[in-house]
């Protein structure tokens, strides 16, 4: 069992819906030195790759993205997530439906941080549906920026998302999968990696 899963265990909560809550380390109050393993770590997985920019979107993904940057020592952007209908231009936009929220929200990057050159590192929280994901593909695609990979904390690998993006031919690294949880029992199960 990796720190991760570990922490997990410790202070994760199962809730109903298919929702397991880390804000007492991850997604509310954050544990820095955790965060800064989980940089190490993907630093670790995608040693091999050239990455220019690391891209995720707001607002959980953006300490996760943060302490990948720092570990590959270049910038981070995030996507934001837009009010406004008609952004202009200068915008690349996904639309993206929030697991968590249930609702749909137009994401922006800005063509000024994201272009054909950049090879691109893409990392969230969690992987669910998958939604979250193939916006910031779309994003990345729309630039002409190669991704080189996609790093997520935590997996619900009985959710689709992972599934989907695998076959899309992606590297996808997840530093926990949960193959199974429980309200009731209280209970995790990981997938062995
Ligand atoms: P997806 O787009 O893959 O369906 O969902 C991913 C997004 O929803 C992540 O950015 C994350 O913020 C949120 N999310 C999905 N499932 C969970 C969960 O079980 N717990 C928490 N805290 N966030 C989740």
């Amino acid at each position: 069992m990796n720190f991760l899963e570990e922490r997990i265990l410790k202070d994760g909560i199962v809730k109903e819906g298919n929702v397991l809550k880390v804000d007492s380390f991850l997604n509310h109050q954050m544990d820095v030195k955790l965060l800064d393993e989980i940089g190490k770590e993907f630093h670790r997985r995608f040693a091999d790759k050239k990455v220019t920019k690391v891209l995720t979107i707001e607002a959980s993904g953006i300490a996760i993205a943060y302490t990948v940057a720092r570990c590959f020592d270049v910038p981070m952007v995030f996507a934001k997530k837009s009010k406004s209908v008609n952004v202009d231009g200068e915008m690349y936009t996904a639309e993206v439906e929030s697991f968590t929220h249930k609702n749909k929200n137009q994401v922006i990057v800005s063509k000024k941080f994201l272009g054909k050159d950049d090879h691109v590192l893409i990392v969230d929280d969690f992987l669910a549906n998958g939604c979250a994901l193939q916006g910031l593909v779309s994003i990345a695609e729309s630039a002409g920026a190669t991704v080189e990979g996609i790093g997520i904390v935590i997996e619900k690998g009985f959710q689709i998302g992972g599934r989907v993006i695998r076959n899309l031919g992606y590297q996808l690294e997840s530093l926990a999968i949960v193959d199974a949880m429980d309200a009731k029992t209280r209970t995790v199960t990981f997938r062995e990696q």
